[in-house]
């Protein structure tokens, strides 16, 4: 019996991409696979159903009445799950810690879940890591909205009229969305500068053109993520970074300390020395902010800088984010699967075993089990 794979068009306000692309689906579909994409599912991001008919899809009014496996981007809704078959698979984006009620009814439901967010960065899991794909589009986006919102070129020009002085930019975080910030206003001619608290990120930094601002620490904690940094540490790179801030046209934070509150690099008193018409792409809006004044969502000015905190860029570019994110999905799901052959996750495989929030009943992520039973559970 081939495994039947649904794809239901997103129901979040302003999300626009779709968890598969007609090209993904053929892939599925070749490899014996049965998908059912819900009619306008991939409108948004601009796959007409036609596409996915072409490719192999059955594109129906309601894709969930014989899932297995439920394709989705965002969270399922409590509505959506109430549609999911019980000992169904959902796979997608959870953040569990924002819904935990959401994760309690997958468990009395007995809706099977995988946290896309959770599978970890080993190079194993490189083709299904969707964290990296979507901030990828949100890194080069924040530039391109970063070059938007200023009102000056970012390269430089020599024309008749004089020559144009290059902008400034200081890109804080040099991870993933970080590094492809840098490389976008490096391709738009601006002038970059990049911090981030681990030394290792200051090659890639280099390696794009940007110069990598040194300061006299090292955070790089297990698995090559940042450890948080001491109130001592705090105080000193703050005092760097103002330097850094004050001389910006344009300053894009993308710092993130995974399961915390984002780290506060740019405070008031930094905004206050920027230059008049200076500009703030905060991405850490969503998590607290790196900059103390971003309201999440929001494009505010503050004594002439204008400040946006974006929550969703990735739906932005939805075309190539759903892409991306389809063959991540894929990728995922022919190891969920063995490559088609059957639902039973091999628990013996760590990026399964991690990324699992409910299985049969149980949450199987402790942190989300914790929150939603208590500690006790
Ligand atoms: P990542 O983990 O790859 O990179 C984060 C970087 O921040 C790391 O290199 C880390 O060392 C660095 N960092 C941590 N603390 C720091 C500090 N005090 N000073 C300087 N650098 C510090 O994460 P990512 O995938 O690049 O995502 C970056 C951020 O972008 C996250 O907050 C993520 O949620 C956000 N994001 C936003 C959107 C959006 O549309 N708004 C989309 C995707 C990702």
């Amino acid at each position: 019996m081939p495994i039947r794979v649904a794809v239901p068009k997103e129901v979040a306000p302003g999300e626009r991409r779709v968890a598969l692309v007609p090209e993904v689906v053929g892939r599925l579909a070749g490899k014996g696979y049965q998908v059912q994409v819900e009619q306008g599912a991939g409108a948004a991001a601009d796959y007409p159903d036609a596409a996915y008919a072409a490719a192999g899809a059955q594109v129906v009014a309601d894709p969930y009445a014989e899932a297995q496996v439920v394709l989705k981007v965002q969270p399922p809704t409590l509505e959506e799950l109430e549609r999911i078959p019980p000992g169904a698979v959902v796979v997608g984006f959870m953040h569990p810690h924002r819904y935990p009620d959401r994760v309690a009814r997958m468990r009395e439901r007995r809706v099977n879940a995988f946290a896309i967010e959770l599978i970890p960065r080993i190079t194993r899991a490189q083709p299904m890591d969707a964290l990296s794909s979507q901030a990828t589009v949100a890194g080069y986006k924040a530039a391109l909205v970063a070059a938007n919102l200023t009102r000056r070129f970012f390269p430089m020009l020599t024309t008749a009229a004089g020559t144009i002085r290059p902008a400034q930019v200081l890109v804080l975080g040099a991870g993933v969305a970080g590094l492809q910030a840098i490389a976008t206003a490096r391709r738009l001619g601006a002038v970059v500068e990049a911090y981030d608290v681990r030394r290792a990120a200051g090659e890639q930094v280099r390696s794009l053109g940007a110069k990598f601002l040194e300061l006299p620490l090292d955070a790089e904690a297990e698995g090559g993520y940042a450890r948080e940094l001491t109130e001592e540490e705090k105080a000193r790179e703050r005092e760097m970074l103002a330097e850094a801030v004050a001389r910006a046209d344009a300053v894009i934070t993308t710092a993130q300390v995974p399961g915390r509150p984002a780290p506060l690099l740019v405070t008031e008193a930094m905004v206050a020395r920027m230059k008049p018409g200076a500009v703030i792409v905060d991405l850490a809006a969503e998590s607290g902010g790196n900059c103390a004044l971003t309201r999440p969502g929001e494009v505010l000015e503050h004594g002439g800088v204008t400040i946006y905190g974006p929550l969703n860029l990735p739906s932005e570019l939805a075309v190539h984010a759903s892409e991306m994110y389809a063959k991540n999905l894929y990728h995922f799901l022919e190891l969920l699967t063995q490559g088609g052959e059957r639902l039973e996750p091999d628990w013996g495989d760590e990026i399964l075993a991690k990324s699992a929030l409910v299985w049969a009943g149980e949450i199987r992520h402790g942190p989300t089990r914790e929150r939603v039973e208590g500690s006790a559970g």
